[in-house]
């Protein structure tokens, strides 16, 4: 290890930059990290939080703190125009169930609470809004949003961890090559007490290429995703005394940088690859980016950049894939699909291979 780790500005303490600063708090080296929002958002986001997850955050002790709390997904079912296609027993990878769910927020509330415990606090109301970068430092402009000035910041190494949005990569003058999937899509949450027991996730699919993917975040609420307008609307539909939390709609993209450093900036989480939600993959993809950039650069290892592109490619390899099947409305891939999920639900091993990648073990 370095005997002075270098310094590190954070921008954006989502999961990837509260994974990236865990690390580097933990090995007492110098991280400051930074959001433009007043407070952490409480909106839902992710669900289903997947093993790879649970695997890292336990030497920060967030595992074994609240993975009671969390549901493990023990099965999954899966209907084709309204018809009972599959009720597949998820299989164990490595023992455990691949995912368990447990909202985005609520985990990320964990994470910045044990980062408070090592000493670092997120500096909420602090925007990035410029930077210039030299062969030994970046020299960053801070907006303190409720304040007129703006603050230099000097750092060694800048993480943009600023979301699909990303303002680093937007300074970087980076592109984001990739495509728009057909939007928009909308998520709402219910709270209902007519979720079925045995169930952890629903998928609801048509041939007309639209699905609607239902969990169960916490008990009492559902969350339902789905590739078009309405999923409030088909909420309500499905549940008698479903009350609305929220709705939103969003877009979705499938894009990645080529390469996710440019000199002493690097692009970690959604401002480096964005994609469907289909497959649950881009918070555990953010994580593992946090995870392991910070243990590479404490031990001066710049070789991690190819790593994080290729986990990236294949990544968002599978969630497209996953895309395809869930919108296809080609009625022989349907047929092939249907009976595919339908042997599965008898014999599980068969799909063993799909919940390995789920469960993003690492
Ligand atoms: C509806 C929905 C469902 C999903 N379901 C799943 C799922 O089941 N499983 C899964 O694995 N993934 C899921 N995802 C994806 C997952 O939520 C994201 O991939 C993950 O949140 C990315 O984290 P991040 O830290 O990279 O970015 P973000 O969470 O977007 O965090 C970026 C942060 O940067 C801050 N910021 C932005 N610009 C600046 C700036 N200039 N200065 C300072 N701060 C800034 C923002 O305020 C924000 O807090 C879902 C996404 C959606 C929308």
């Amino acid at each position: 290890m370095n005997p002075v780790p270098p310094s590190t500005l954070v921008v954006g303490a989502g999961a990837s930059g509260l994974a990236f600063a865990l690390v580097y708090a933990q090995a007492g080296a110098n991280v400051r990290i930074i959001d433009k929002r007043k407070h952490r958002s409480m909106t839902g986001k992710a669900t289903g939080v997947a093993q790879g997850v649970w695997n890292q955050l336990h030497r920060f002790g967030i595992t074994s703190s609240v993975l009671a709390a969390a549901t493990p997904m023990r099965n999954f079912v899966f209907h084709d125009d309204e018809a009972l296609i599959a009720n597949v027993p998820v299989p164990e990878i490595s023992g455990r169930a691949p995912a368990h769910l447990y909202p985005q927020w609520q985990l990320e509330c964990d994470m910045e609470k044990a980062l408070v415990a090592y000493g670092v606090e997120v500096e909420y109301g602090i925007t990035l809004v410029e930077f210039h970068q030299s062969r030994e430092h970046v020299q960053a402009t801070l907006k303190h949003n409720d304040e007129p000035r703006t603050e230099q910041y000097e750092t060694d190494w800048l993480i943009g961890a600023d979301g699909a949005h990303s303002d680093t990569r937007r300074i970087l003058n980076l592109p984001f090559p990739g495509r728009d999937y057909p939007g928009p899509w909308s998520v709402a949450e219910i709270a209902t007490s007519l979720w079925p027991r045995q169930v952890q996730a629903q998928l609801f699919l048509h041939r007309d290429g639209v699905g609607l993917f239902l969990s169960q975040p916490s008990h009492g609420a559902v969350q339902g995703i789905l590739n078009a307008k309405g999923a409030a609307s088909e909420l309500k539909k499905r549940f008698a005394d479903a009350e609305l939390r929220y709705e939103r709609e969003f877009q979705v993209s499938l894009r990645r940088v080529s390469k996710p450093r440019l000199g002493r900036v690097w692009l970690i989480g959604d401002s480096a690859h964005v994609q469907s939600p289909v497959g649950g993959q881009g918070l555990n993809l953010a994580i593992w980016d946090g995870i392991t950039l910070a243990n590479a650069l404490l031990n001066a290892d710049l070789t991690v950049e190819r790593r994080l592109a290729s986990r990236a490619r294949r990544t968002l390899l599978f969630t497209d894939f996953d895309y395809r099947m869930l919108a296809t409305r080609n009625r022989a891939i349907r047929i092939l699909r249907n009976f595919y999920w339908s042997f599965a639900s008898r014999y599980p091993i068969v799909a063993k291979w799909f919940f390995r990648i789920i469960s993003g073990a690492w």
